[in-house]
C-alpha cells in the first residue's frame, strides 16, 4: 500500500524567492492528492532552507519512513526535498533500500527505475548547482558593479536608487540639505545636534523613517560618497554617481570634526595646583572652579579660579576666591626665591664629587679593615675547635670563649654589610636635591604647573595658605621645615652646614668616628617619604 507523507518547505533564502508560499504547496499537493486518490499520512511544513543538511522536520520524515510509517513522499519539486548532496543522496538511497518506494511531484514525473533515480540525481545535482550558482553570480554580480563605480546598495541621503536604470541619482529634494550641512559644519561653529535639528525642521527623515541624530548626522559627514567616492568591503572606489560637494569641502569638514574631537577630549579642566594650598581663614583645603563661556561669534573663554572648599560647617569662611591668572605668578615668585643659582649649583656639585672621591678612598680602607678582623676571628675560631678536640682546654672554656668570638664577629660582620650597603649612600639623594634646586630657575619660567606643584610641596609641605587672595607661608610664622635654602644664602654655607651634619653623625655611630656615610637621616638633601 501506498502511503504518503506530504512534504512542503519554503525557506527566506533568494533562491526561494521564486518558489509557490507555504499555503500554495499545501493547496497544491492537496488537490494533487486527492485527483490521484493518494493516502497521505501526515503533512510536514518547513521553513528552513535546503542548502546545508540538518533540517529537523527532513530529519524526523526520513526516520519515519525508515521506521516504515510511510513509504512514499509527496512534494512540489525535488528542490523541496535537497539543495545538498547529503540530502538528496539519502533520498536516493532509501529508494535504493527499498525503505521508500514512491516519490510523487507534480511538476516532475520520477519512476522509481534506475533511470528514474538517475534523473532524480540530476535533479538533485541541478538544485545544488543553482544554489552554488546563485551566489557565485550574486559575488560575481556585485564585483563587476563595484568595478563599474556602481555603489550595489542602498543610496545615501541625498540619493536616489534609480531601480529602472540600477544607477544612483541625485535626489533633489534632499541634496541641497546635504550640501547645506556640509557648509555649515565646515564654518567650525556649529554642533552636529544643532545640524541635526536643521534636517529636522527641513522635514528630512532617514531611509528608515527616522528623524536625524547627531550620530546620524556625523555618519553623513564622514561618507565619501558625497563627493563621489564610495566605500564597499572596507575598500574606497571610485564612484559613477554624481557629486554633490566637493573633495576640498569634505576635507574642510574632516579637519573640524578632528579639532572637534580632541577640544571635547579636554573638556575636563586642568587644575594644577589642587591640593597644595589651605584657606587661612579656616584651614580647609583650596579647591578651584572653571567657568566657560562660549561667545555670539563661536569663541569659546574659559576661566579658572582658586577658592576654599568651605567644608568646615562650624565657620563661616569669608576668603575670596582668586584667579589663576593672579595666583601663578605669586607661585612663581615664591619659588623663585628657592631657586639656586648656577654658581652655587656649579660649586656645590664640585663640593660633592670631591667628597665622593675622598669617602671612597677611606671607606676602601675600612672595608679592607673590616674583612681582616673577621677573617682574624674565623681563623681563632678554628684554633679554639682544635684546642678543644685535642682537650687543651675545658668544655666549659671552650663554650665561653666560643660565644665571644662569634658575638664579636657578628658585629663586625654586620658593619661590613651596614658600610657596603651605605657606601655613598647619601650622593644620590643630594644629587637629586641639587638638580631640583637648579631646575627651579628655569621651571618657574615654564608652563610646568605639575613640576611647579612638586617643588612647592616638597619645600612647603602643607604651610602654603590663601589669604585675602594673596599667598602666605604660615600665618603662625615659622619658617618652613624644609632643607631648601633661600638662593641668597651662599653655597658655601650650605656645604659647611652639610659637613656639619656629616661629622656630628659620624662621632655618634658605632665605628668611632670613621664613617663618614649617615648624612641621609638628618642631611640637607630633600625631604623625601
Ligand atoms: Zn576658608
Amino acid at each position: 500500500m501506498e502511503k504518503y507523507i506530504l512534504y512542503t518547505r519554503k525557506s527566506t533564502d533568494t533562491e526561494d524567492k521564486q518558489v509557490l508560499s507555504i499555503d500554495a504547496q499545501l493547496a497544491e499537493l492537496r488537490k494533487y492528492a486527492r485527483d490521484n486518490e493518494l493516502v497521505v499520512i501526515d503533512e510536514l511544513i518547513e521553513k528552513r532552507t535546503a542548502k546545508s543538511p540538518g533540517r529537523p522536520i527532513f530529519n524526523t520524515m526520513i526516520s519515519r519512513i525508515q521506521n516504515g510509517e510511510a513509504n512514499g513522499i509527496l512534494a512540489w519539486h525535488p528542490d523541496r526535498l535537497a539543495r545538498n548532496s547529503i540530502d538528496g543522496g539519502q533520498i536516493i538511497y532509501l529508494l535504493d533500500q527499498t525503505s521508500l518506494n514512491f516519490l510523487r511531484f507534480p511538476v516532475f514525473q520520477f519512476e522509481n527505475t534506475s533511470q528514474g533515480k538517475f534523473m532524480l540525481s540530476i535533479m538533485f545535482g541541478q538544485s545544488k548547482y543553482y544554489v552554488d550558482n546563485l551566489s557565485e553570480n550574486t559575488k560575481r554580480g556585485l564585483r563587476a558593479r563595484v568595478r563599474n563605480g556602481d555603489f550595489p546598495s542602498q543610496a545615501p541621503f541625498g540619493y536616489l536608487n534609480d531601480t529602472r536604470t540600477k544607477t544612483i541619482i541625485v535626489d533633489k529634494r534632499y541634496a541641497p540639505l546635504v550640501q547645506e550641512l556640509f557648509e555649515q559644519y565646515a564654518k567650525g561653529d556649529q554642533t552636529m545636534e544643532n545640524l541635526a535639528y536643521f534636517l529636522q525642521e527641513n522635514g528630512a527623515i532617514t531611509s528608515g523613517g527616522k528623524t536625524f541624530k547627531d550620530d546620524k548626522v556625523k555618519s553623513i559627514l564622514q561618507n565619501p560618497f558625497y563627493y563621489g567616492h564610495f566605500l564597499y568591503c572596507g575598500e574606497l572606489h571610485e564612484g559613477r554617481h554624481k557629486p554633490i560637494i566637493s573633495k576640498n569641502l569634505y576635507d574642510k569638514v574632516q579637519a573640524v570634526i578632528e579639532k572637534r574631537g580632541h577640544t571635547q577630549k579636554q573638556t575636563k579642566p586642568i587644575t594644577p595646583f589642587l591640593g597644595l594650598l589651605r584657606c587661612a581663614g579656616c584651614g580647609m583645603s583650596i579647591t578651584s572652579e572653571t567657568k566657560t563661556k562660549t561667545q555670539k561669534n563661536g569663541n569659546f573663554h574659559s576661566w579658572t579660579y582658586y577658592r576654599c572648599s568651605r567644608k568646615k560647617r562650624a565657620v563661616k569662611c569669608v576668603e575670596p576666591p582668586v584667579r589663576e591668572k593672579d595666583l601663578l605668578p605669586q607661585l612663581s615668585g615664591l619659588l623663585g626665591e628657592y631657586a639656586m643659582s648656577p654658581e652655587i649649583y656649579d660649586f656645590m656639585t664640585d663640593k660633592m664629587s670631591q667628597d665622593e672621591q675622598a669617602e671612597s678612598s677611606s671607606s676602601l680602607s675600612l672595608l679592607d679593615d673590616l674583612r681582616t678582623q673577621v677573617a682574624r676571628l674565623t681563623a681563632k675560631q678554628k684554633i679554639l675547635l682544635d684546642s678543644y678536640l685535642d682537650q687543651d682546654i675545658d668544655r666549659q672554656t671552650f663554650l665561653a670563649k666560643k660565644s665571644e668570638i662569634l658575638s664579636e664577629k657578628k658585629s663586625l660582620e654586620e658593619s661590613l654589610a651596614n658600610l657596603t650597603a651605605n657606601q655613598n649612600a647619601w650622593l644620590e639623594p643630594m644629587r637629586k636635591w641639587l638638580e631640583t634646586a637648579k631646575s627651579i630657575c628655569y621651571l618657574r619660567e615654564s608652563n610646568d604647573f605639575d613640576g611647579q606643584k612638586a617643588v612647592l610641596s616638597e619645600i612647603f609641605g602643607l604651610n602654603l595658605f590663601l589669604e585675602n587672595k594673596t599667598l602666605t607661608q604660615n600665618p603662625n610664622g615659622e619658617s618652613p621645615k624644609t632643607t631648601f635654602r633661600k638662593g641668597a644664602e651662599s653655597g658655601f654655607c650650605l656645604w659647611q652646614e652639610l659637613q656639619n651634619t656629616k661629622e656630628k653623625i659620624a662621632r655618634e655611630s658605632d665605628i668611632s668616628g670613621k664613617i663618614p656615610i649617615l648624612v641621609r637621616r638628618a642631611g640637607l638633601e630633600p625631604a623625601r617619604p
